[in-house]
């Protein structure tokens, strides 16, 4: 049974929403990682999990939304940045035409952390819709399920972990090369507590945060096979949870 929307024809889709209501839309960045890696880490990393979760639980899966809220990196060249409120009307919009045709459960599998204010906003105003949208960070889930497997210093923007992710999805992408490590400036207005509006140049000169050397295709392996059965689980689960479970509760 084929799962990729883009690979379907309209019968083929029309068959799977006749007796479906749940699809899984990854959305990434195109934004720098770094010399060593492809500026479409995010969304090839999003893009991967979510179409090995559907291949596994037989639930539709939209192509990656490629461009996401990056321009904290836009000074690095080729970087792509979107809006946040653009950014977010567009994933909506998204999310609406499958519930045009009767999908109210929707896995948003984010590849990037600067797009989970727009999307925790859209799930919000979605589920005032009567459609459920859950969203999937694939770093969190291993600092809780691997943690020791990569230290803080390697877990940052563009690290070893992420790294080796890439290498382990798409060896001919990481130019081991230009590997390295960079100590992020601290800007001499930051203190603890404090948010400021800085950009990545603003820490880095590189783009990459922390530690990279230690990149490994063999933990990217480890990284992509628990996170994609983490997620198996929670699409089974939200699968066979009835939609009215998922709606706001009444006034108390
Ligand atoms: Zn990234």
């Amino acid at each position: 049974m084929k799962v990729l929307l883009h690979e379907m024809s309209w019968s083929e889709a029309k068959q799977y929403f006749a007796k479906n209501d749940i699809a899984i839309l990854p959305v990434g960045s195109n934004e720098q990682h770094g010399p060593a890696n492809p500026l479409g880490t995010d969304h090839l990393i999003a893009k991967s999990i979510a179409e090995e979760t559907a291949k596994r639980t037989s639930v539709l899966c939209l192509q990656v939304i490629p461009f996401g809220v990056s321009s904290h990196h836009k000074q690095f060249w080729g970087t792509i940045f979107i809006s946040p409120n653009t950014f977010g009307e567009y994933v909506k919009e998204a999310c609406l035409s499958l519930n045009y045709y009767g999908i109210r459960k929707i896995v948003v599998v984010n590849g990037h952390g600067g797009n989970l204010a727009a999307l925790t906003n859209l799930a919000r105003e979605l589920r005032e819709e009567g459609i459920f949208v859950s969203i999937f960070q694939w770093w969190v889930a291993t600092a809780r399920l691997l943690p020791d497997l990569f230290t803080a210093e390697e877990r940052r923007h563009a690290g070893a972990e992420e790294t080796s992710f890439n290498l382990a999805l798409h060896p001919n992408l990481v130019n081991m090369t230009e590997v390295l490590n960079e100590q992020p400036r601290r800007h001499i207005l930051q203190i603890d507590g404090m948010t400021l509006p800085l950009n990545t140049v603003d820490e880095t000169g590189s783009g990459v945060y922390g530690k990279q050397s230690t990149v490994s295709a063999k933990k990217g392996k480890r990284v992509f096979k628990s996170v994609v059965k983490e997620l198996v689980e929670h699409v089974k689960l939200l699968k066979s949870t009835k939609i009215d479970d998922l709606m706001q509760k009444p006034k108390v």
